[in-house]
């Protein structure tokens, strides 16, 4: 079993748990489980634990097909994850990561009720994109012991992880923290706690500003991925990756940024909202700007 060990007199993070199977929290088990940690995955119902267990198993099989691990690495790593649908089930966990909605009224009752079962001197988490860590951790009763860890997507395969101190993260919970992501293989980049962090406050503005491109006409969603993926050199277009991350989550990245930063630049593009409210999410509803249902992707608009 796999110990990041902090400091004599605290517990040693051993066991890791995940709030949210979908897209970022069944990477981060992942990720941690292949790295020696014992994992507790939960989320609302049996299948959506199911769905992300399935992709785990996937992604696994895909790098061990890639020759990155083993059949043994593979089959230890799943035989280290056990699955809830209660916070009950992670109250003798030493760092719970996270990683549901990003609304911030669903995060703030988690934390509250994850308080009310989880060991006093567990670290609490969030994989939050772009909401206040200050003001999350505000919302549990060990403030100090609270920090922002942000993945990248898809978690596997993404070196980087942003670290983000709130107002009252103390020395001990940053350094286990750092301890942990250097564990996954990971690089850290530390962020101070401003709206959006480091990636998604230059990152989201693009790719909204892409969605702009498309409302305006001055392009569409060929011209505008073809244009960013062959004149700028990006692996991805942005509204390719828009749909990606998913259009709710980017919408509410902006939402942050305009509210927290006051500043008109960063008002959502309202075909980004209309996108949003269709329930046109982007991969994971198999449409956004790109329709997902046939055997390719078809720009829809
Ligand atoms: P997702 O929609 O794929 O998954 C969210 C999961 O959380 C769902 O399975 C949902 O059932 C679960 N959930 C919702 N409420 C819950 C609750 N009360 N208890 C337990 N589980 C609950 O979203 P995602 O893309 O994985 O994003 C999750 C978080 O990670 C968000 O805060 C997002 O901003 C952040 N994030 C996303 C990306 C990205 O590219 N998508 C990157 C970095 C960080």
């Amino acid at each position: 079993m796999r110990a990041v060990p902090v400091d004599e007199n605290m517990a040693v993070i051993k066991k890791v748990g995940v709030i949210g199977a979908g897209q970022m929290g069944n990477g981060i088990a992942h990720v941690a489980a292949v790295a020696g940690f014992d994992v507790v995955l939960n989320d609302v119902s049996g299948d959506r634990l199911k769905s992300g267990m399935a992709t785990i198993n996937g992604n696994l099989s895909r790098q061990v097909a890639k020759n990155v691990i083993t059949e043994d690495v593979k089959a230890k790593a799943l035989g280290r994850i056990a699955l809830t649908e209660t916070l009950e089930g992670l109250a003798d966990c030493d760092l719970v990561i996270e990683t549901a909605v990003e609304k911030e009224e669903v995060k703030r009752k988690l934390f509250h009720d994850l308080c009310a079962v989880l060991k006093p001197e567990a670290l609490i988490a969030s994989n939050t994109s772009s909401i206040s860590i200050t003001r999350l951790a505000s919302t549990t009763d060990r403030p100090e012991r609270f920090i922002g860890i942000h993945f990248m997507n898809p978690v596997p395969l993404m070196e980087l992880v942003e670290l983000i101190r709130g107002i009252a993260t103390d020395d001990f919970t940053f350094e286990a923290a750092k301890e942990f992501v250097n564990a996954l293989g990971k690089q850290v980049a530390v962020s101070e706690d401003f709206p959006a962090f480091i990636v998604n406050r230059i990152l989201l503005p693009m790719i909204n500003e892409a969605i702009y491109t498309l409302y305006e006409g001055v392009g569409n969603v060929e011209a505008i991925d073809a244009a960013m993926k062959l004149g700028a050199h990006h692996p991805m277009g942005p509204l390719e990756l828009a749909d990606f991350i998913g259009l709710d989550t980017c919408l509410s990245i902006m939402q942050v940024l305009h509210e927290g930063l006051a500043d008109s630049k960063y008002r959502p593009c309202p075909l980004l909202v209309k996108y949003v409210e269709a329930g046109w999410l982007g991969r994971k509803t198999q449409r956004g700007f790109y329709d997902y249902r046939g055997a390719k992707p078809v720009p829809t608009r």
